[in-house]
């Protein structure tokens, strides 16, 4: 590797895939490790760090090293979903442990609590997203743990991570925070606190909607740590290594990618607040959003594409107006290069709580007056028919 003096920003040392370069071959891309089993040495010893392929292997640790790089973390840990990594989170924790989550979040994870809650696993306090008054009255005595997901599945609340963290380690818990909707190159949860960073690195991490995956990251890794990399472990639900290059091969566009959806989505925010067949546009990046000052801190202005409009109308006027768009595409997930557009009561179904008038948009990095063009002619269609 080619020395430098200078210290490098995150942007170049992911751009660069942290320098990487075969030392024998000057290849500039790693290589994929595809092994499942590695042979002992002479003396019989394992072989370091890897001796089966459950426990992970080069090429999934150098994506790990690259998102610890935009955390600032001391390690990181890839699954093969977000929700293996939400998993592995939640299923070590003692029977019986308190925990304090989102009313409403990302339906998956609030289903993997309600379901540990059921069994009597777990006991289960809620708050409204972003209100740390409600968050600071669920904690008890032996609460274990704190969930947060900012911004918050559908309507984008903020969590204020610095002031979350204080509540839960007042309490003696830690702070778990699902950023998925604002990667690490614009919020860093760990240095404002979090004591693990969570992200579906399926989103904007990736970014070409063809892996998923699920990332943790920790700056002390201590004993509830070790359970977690215990916990992937025996589940074998570590990232494969073919899906880890895909990672390390979106994660050099990283902030582009962002920057151009932010910059989309503020443009598409802009132009549709206030407009006739709209009752609300939901998007931190807005002067309006009640959170926007918070955002603002806590991303450094990459609020990234994810925001909601609620339509007039009836719900059944919400579904048509996403059937109707010929630019976004009518599917779920988020993060990617290209939009998409979802009605979100569909997805969550029953028992969520989520306005059945509300549209869930993922901004890409298409040209966004091919997005607004391609919403305004869905909006016409169905509201002046
Ligand atoms: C998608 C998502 C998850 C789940 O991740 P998968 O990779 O789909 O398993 C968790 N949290 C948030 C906020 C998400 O958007």
């Amino acid at each position: 590797m080619r020395k430098t003096n200078r210290k490098l920003s995150p942007q170049t040392r992911i751009a660069q895939a942290l320098r990487f370069m075969d030392p024998e071959t000057g290849a500039l891309v790693p290589p994929i490790q595809t092994s499942s089993t590695y042979a002992r040495d002479e003396n019989y010893d394992v072989r370091k760090p890897y001796w089966y392929r459950r426990d992970g292997n080069e090429t999934t640790a150098h994506a790990e090293a690259l998102i610890a790089e935009l955390e600032n973390a001391e390690q990181s840990l890839l699954f093969a979903s977000g929700l293996s990594a939400a998993a592995a989170v939640i299923d070590p924790l003692p029977t019986g442990a308190h925990v304090v989550v989102p009313r409403a979040m990302y339906h998956g994870v609030l289903a993997l609590f309600q379901s540990a809650q059921s069994r009597g696993r777990l006991v289960v306090s809620y708050y409204e997203a972003g209100d740390l008054d409600q968050m600071r009255a669920a904690m008890r005595a032996d609460t274990v743990l704190v969930w947060a997901e900012t911004p918050n599945n559908p309507d984008w609340a903020v969590t204020d991570i610095a002031a979350a963290s204080e509540i839960a380690h007042a309490w003696g818990a830690k702070l778990v925070a699902d950023c998925t909707g604002t990667p690490p190159c614009a919020t860093k949860a760990l240095d404002l606190g979090a004591d693990i960073s969570m992200h579906s690195a399926t989103k904007y991490l990736n970014g070409h909607s063809d892996i998923t995956a699920g990332v943790l990251s920790v700056r002390t890794p201590d004993v509830g740590w070790e359970e977690i990399a215990l916990y992937r472990k025996l589940q074998g639900t570590v990232l494969t290594s073919f899906d880890a290059f895909l990672l390390i091969r979106g994660m050099r566009t990283l902030y582009l990618r962002v920057e151009k959806a932010t910059e989309n989505a503020l443009r598409i925010a802009h132009h549709f607040e206030n407009h006739r067949h709209l009752k609300q546009v939901l998007f931190p990046g807005l002067p309006s959003h009640p959170d926007h000052t918070l955002q603002t801190r806590q991303t450094g202005g990459m609020y990234g594409g994810m925001l909601s409009v609620i339509t007039q109308g009836t719900a059944q006027d919400a579904i048509d107006v996403a059937r109707y768009c010929t630019v976004f595409y009518p599917a779920t997930s988020l993060g990617g290069v290209e939009s998409l557009i979802e009605h979100r009561a569909t997805v969550s179904g029953d028992g969520f709580p989520v306005d059945p008038n509300l549209l869930r948009l993922s901004i890409g990095i298409e040209d966004a007056d091919d997005l607004i063009h391609d919403l305004e002619q869905a909006l016409e269609r169905v509201f002046n028919a």
